[in-house]
């Protein structure tokens, strides 16, 4: 087999539709709960928050759904996104192992964001919103929307975790470049923020509060809605395009993976690169391990509980069925300020339930020094939350190095790491901790979560 650095495609090999897994699944997902009533919500339910669109997609049952022509166009920009062979890696492990990568930093925010943040500004735009609010953590998410909300011509308003507003002042300058709005969160802007200021008027914040501030001031308003990046089904959907062109990618050089890797957060990058494997998996056209890497300081699918739990930090927002560390969960200072979520996807946690993918938490100092490798090597300097998918890779590479096995392993590069050299200097220095998620925790957090039967 030659040996190729990279695999494009043409413009026009671009997916011209999105691939909803939910009628694949052996199982269906578990409903979605009103936070006060316990009861399943309806359409009319998230109305407030959402377009219809959206609302229709994320409970769809059609294998596939159309990408909107005006979505597509702006998908070129960047799309379709290279797969690399990291030979050069490969050749730095000394392993036998096939090492690919599909990277979405070519994106122009730098990650896999802009993928669900365009359709879903679309949507908004076509059934007339004039205002979006959000939350983001590390930036990565508030700049995919201000990039959208300015192609569309839409009001755009994010609520930024307050410890990433003070350690990422450049992502905030970025999403203010692109027309945004960005508050601090806790803010004193929302009942919410209040309530957690009250309570604690140095607190570092959490993407739970900032989702709670920015839920409470869509909800508040006609013109207004709100979006979120990762975790629910039509987000996943969307990221879906990244598995469809690695599918074709891989299949054009004559491979197959016998393992893909994604580093899971909400689950939206690894939904995005997985499902479309998994859908051949299950086809039976083949039969790669599917695996998760979180860290080991917010570790939703290897520790958390399977339980209905609140998608947010007051419980104002959907209870939803997932892998929990508690909606109060206020995770160490980690650098991937993009996997510090209390919760999983619903989709991706169900599938863990099923046994469809494994999971697996590295502390963030074995992800640093790989990620650095990485870079050594490929040239490209990984965000924070991808090293943690390239640390599990290179255990692997490892392994097979001892076994002598030509893996095949596929990973998500999702995004770059240029706006996250506080953390590399801080990695440089010497300064960088581990944090392991307390098993005490765990319970207390249990107790926390209100009893629903299901
Ligand atoms: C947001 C983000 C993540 C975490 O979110 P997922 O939904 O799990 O993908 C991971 N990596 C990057 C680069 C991000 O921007």
């Amino acid at each position: 087999m030659a040996e190729v650095t990279k695999v494009v495609l043409a413009e026009s090999e671009i997916p011209e539709a999105w691939y909803n897994i939910q009628p694949d699944l052996p199982s269906p997902l578990p409903p979605v709960l009103h936070p006060g009533t316990h009861q399943p919500i309806g359409p009319d339910d998230l109305a407030p928050l959402f377009p219809m669109a959206l609302i229709g997609q994320e409970v769809s049952q059609d294998r596939y759904i159309d990408i909107p022509g005006a979505v597509l166009d702006i998908y070129k920009m960047w799309r379709p996104t290279p797969l690399y062979r990291a030979l050069r890696l490969e050749k730095a492990l000394d392993t036998p192992a096939r090492i690919y990568f599909k990277y979405e930093g070519v994106s122009p925010v730098g990650s896999h964001k802009p993928n669900t943040a365009v359709p879903q500004v679309y949507y908004n735009a076509q059934e007339g919103t004039k205002r979006l609010t959000t939350e983001t953590g590390a930036g990565q998410w508030g700049s995919a929307l201000a990039f959208a909300c300015a192609q569309f011509g839409i009001e755009c308003e994010v609520w930024q975790v307050a410890i990433s507003f003070q350690q990422k002042p450049y992502r905030r300058t970025l999403m203010e470049i692109f027309g945004a709005t960005v508050h601090s969160s806790p803010s004193d802007l929302t009942n919410a923020g209040r309530t957690i200021r009250a309570q604690d008027p140095e607190s570092p914040g959490s993407l739970g509060i900032a989702i709670s501030e920015a839920v409470e001031a869509a909800a508040g308003a006609d013109d207004t809605k709100y979006s979120l990046g990762s975790v629910l089904n039509h987000v996943l959907m969307h990221q879906t395009v990244i598995g469809e062109e690695a599918v074709k990618q891989m299949a054009s050089i004559g491979e197959q993976p016998d393992l893909l890797v994604g580093c899971t957060g909400g689950g939206s990058n690894f939904g995005g690169l997985s499902f479309p494997f998994l859908r051949e998996k299950m086809a039976g056209k083949m039969s790669p391990v599917i695996r998760c890497v979180e860290p080991t300081a917010s570790p939703s699918l290897t520790k958390g509980v399977y339980a209905y739990d609140f998608g947010d930090a007051v419980g104002m927002a959907p209870m939803v069925k997932m892998h929990t560390l508690g909606h109060d969960f206020v995770p160490d200072p980690i650098h991937a300020g993009g996997l510090r979520y209390h919760g999983m996807a619903p989709l991706v946690s169900h599938l863990k339930e099923l046994g469809l993918v494994e999971a697996e938490a590295i502390g963030q100092v074995e992800c640093f020094e790989r990620a650095v490798q990485f870079t050594r090597a490929e040239g490209i300097i990984p965000a924070p939350e991808p090293s943690h998918a390239i640390a599990s890779t290179v255990r692997e590479a490892l392994k097979a190095k001892a076994s002598g096995e030509e893996k095949v392993i596929l990973t998500a590069l999702c995004g770059h790491g240029h706006f996250d050299m506080g953390a590399y200097r801080s990695f440089l220095d010497g300064k960088l901790e581990d944090y392991e998620y307390p098993e005490e925790a765990v319970r207390s957090a249990m107790e926390k979560i209100p009893a629903v039967i299901g």
